[in-house]
């Protein structure tokens, strides 16, 4: 192609997240031309933009760090083993200025649409500000959980006080002492915001439809010994988390429920209740997702934990959730959670009793009684995994668009491409491994990069995935999500929001199997030469 029929860019990346930024260190080291588009105006992706209280990792912070650069792992030190938000956004500041990253991402540009040319083989981008770039590559950053949802409910815009999506929080302090406070929404993001406003509110009211199983997360500083002894093993770690389930430092305990004795199992219980993190739902008996029986034994366990913590039994049970078993659902992790329920300046309303009515100008009206408040917090949550895709107008060839192609649900090859639509990658999107996600991010990143540079060695301008490649990776997710508690119950992860219009049917939005099969089966690809893929 004549040099002044090249597009603008060897490849645009949406998003200036995790994933984003270590993208653009790959192909910046592959020596392409790259631009990244980023919607906000900093880098950070979800620690950007998620500064509600309370905030924090529920991954050990050395296990979500970057691992690819030795230096910067040995210069970075964790404060604590769940890094705060502030904590997580300073690190990813840090990459950026220490990789030099950020002349080549332009801020405060979101991308509207995104259209496949065929005859020049480029993709046509355009920016919320109308003005248009275009780049061989297309692969999106854009986050499995970055699209906000607002609920679904009358005179939202009326309220007169101050009203903050947890996902949009203002950049100022928000202050809540002596003021009535409403948290609307109790999943990972409203109980780590529950638990820090209650310490100040005049009065905190949550507002609860779905009660979790939630977890303690058992945080704490890092003191100087562990400090050396966590650097001195990165290793190691990176090592176990290569070979875990989904890339956590806790991994599946090989033995059935009823293979030990009732007593060795309460024990078991116990143990893993007082371990940190995600040791209970990522680390516990190998039947306890798949077996109804076992399921609701730990359930029990949990259960009973709620009922010890929560002073008042009528409370306790609306906190105890009845329509799905422990783990099926992403389990928050608490710091004192159920016990806020115990302060006389915290009252829960079951929404599923009195429904929400309407949002007014001074507060919130249930079909029981109105409420005034000063500030309505919305911690609802996003539409997950296809809801930042379905926000831009992506069309592959002959125009089709993504969010038709998807209309019945997200049909990939390997979570990385879609038939139809040439040259577009995609980092987290749907069916691809998740789990702890930098690990998968730092593994998609180096095998995008792969087919990058076995496109530029071998002069190809054009990669798709196959009708056939994208019908087995499609069939093959489906099938490792037959037999999975989880996957029959409403949730982010089974593609339920009632709060976007079109997403009440249950979908697989994710694949379940392992993270070590997930990249032996990439692996096999690349080592093939991409020939699953249409190479031109
Ligand atoms: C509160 C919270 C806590 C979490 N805790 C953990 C945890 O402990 N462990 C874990 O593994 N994962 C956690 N996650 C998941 C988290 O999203 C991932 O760990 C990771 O940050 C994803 O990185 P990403 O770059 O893929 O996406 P994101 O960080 O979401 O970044 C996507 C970026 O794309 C930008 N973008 C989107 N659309 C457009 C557009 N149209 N134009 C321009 N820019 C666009 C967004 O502005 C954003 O900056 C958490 C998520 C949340 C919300």
């Amino acid at each position: 192609m004549a040099a002044d029929d090249r597009p603008d860019y060897d490849a645009i990346i949406i998003g200036a997240g995790m994933s984003g930024l270590y993208q653009l260190y790959r192909l910046r080291e592959l020596g392409l031309r790259v631009r990244v588009f980023e919607a906000g105006t900093g880098v950070g992706g979800t620690w950007y933009w998620n500064r509600y209280p309370g905030a924090r990792f529920d991954s050990e912070s050395y296990s979500y760090a970057y691992s690819f650069s030795q230096e910067l792992l040995d210069e970075w030190n964790w404060s604590e083993h769940f890094a705060g938000q502030p904590e997580t956004l300073r690190y990813i500041n840090h990459v950026a200025d220490r990789f030099d990253l950020r002349r080549d991402i332009q801020f405060r540009s979101r991308v509207t649409a995104a259209h496949w040319q065929e005859p020049t083989r480029r993709w046509d981008v355009t920016l919320e500000d109308g003005s248009r770039h275009t780049a061989r590559f297309l692969i999106t950053a854009i986050g499995p959980l970055s699209a906000p949802t607002m609920p679904r409910i009358e005179g939202v815009e009326s309220f007169q006080g101050q009203s903050c999506h947890t996902a949009r929080w203002p950049h100022e302090p928000v202050s809540f002492a002596g003021k009535r406070v409403a948290v609307i929404g109790t999943g990972a993001t409203g109980v780590q915001t529950i638990s820090e406003v209650a310490k100040t509110a005049g009065h905190l009211t949550v507002f609860q439809r779905t009660p979790n199983w939630c977890k303690p997360l058992h945080n704490g500083p890092i003191d100087p010994e562990t400090q050396i002894r966590i650097k001195a093993n990165y290793d190691e770690m990176f090592r176990r988390c290569q070979e875990t389930f989904a890339c956590f430092i806790h991994t599946t305990d090989p033995r059935g429920t009823f293979e030990v004795t009732p007593e060795e199992r309460e024990a078991f219980f116990e143990q893993q209740y007082a371990t940190p993190g995600f040791a209970m739902w990522q680390g516990n008996f190998r039947d306890m997702l798949t077996s109804r029986e076992a399921n609701a034994l730990v359930s029990d366990f949990v259960a009973r934990k709620i009922r010890e913590r929560v002073k008042d039994p009528k409370v306790a049970e609306k906190l105890i959730p009845k329509d799905h078993g422990f783990g099926t659902r992403r389990v928050p992790m608490e710091t004192r959670y159920y016990e806020v329920y115990n302060q006389p300046n915290v009252e829960l309303v079951d929404i599923k009793e009195t429904p929400i009515e309407r949002i007014t100008p001074t507060g919130i009206k249930t079909s029981a009684a109105e409420y005034a408040f000063d500030i309505i917090i919305y911690a609802t949550g996003f539409d997950a995994i296809t809801g930042s895709f379905d926000r831009i107008d992506i069309r592959g060839a002959d125009g089709l668009r993504l969010k038709d192609k998807w209309a019945s649900g997200p049909q990939t090859y390997l979570g990385v491409l879609v038939e139809d639509f040439p040259n577009m990658m995609m980092l987290m999107g749907p069916h691809t491994a998740l789990g702890n996600i930098p690990r998968s991010i730092e593994y998609n990143v180096e095998w995008v990069t792969g087919l990058l540079r076995h496109a530029r060695d071998h002069g190809l301008t054009r990669v798709e995935a196959t009708a056939a490649g994208v019908q087995s990776w499609t069939d093959h997710v489906k099938s490792l999500g037959v037999g999975l508690l989880s996957n029959e119950v409403d949730s982010w992860m089974t593609g339920i929001n009632r709060n976007v219009e079109g997403k009440q049917t249950r979908i697989i939005a994710r694949y379940s199997g392992s993270a070590p099969a997930y990249r032996e089966r990439c692996d096999k690809v690349a080592a093939d030469g991409y020939r699953e893929l249409e190479l031109m």
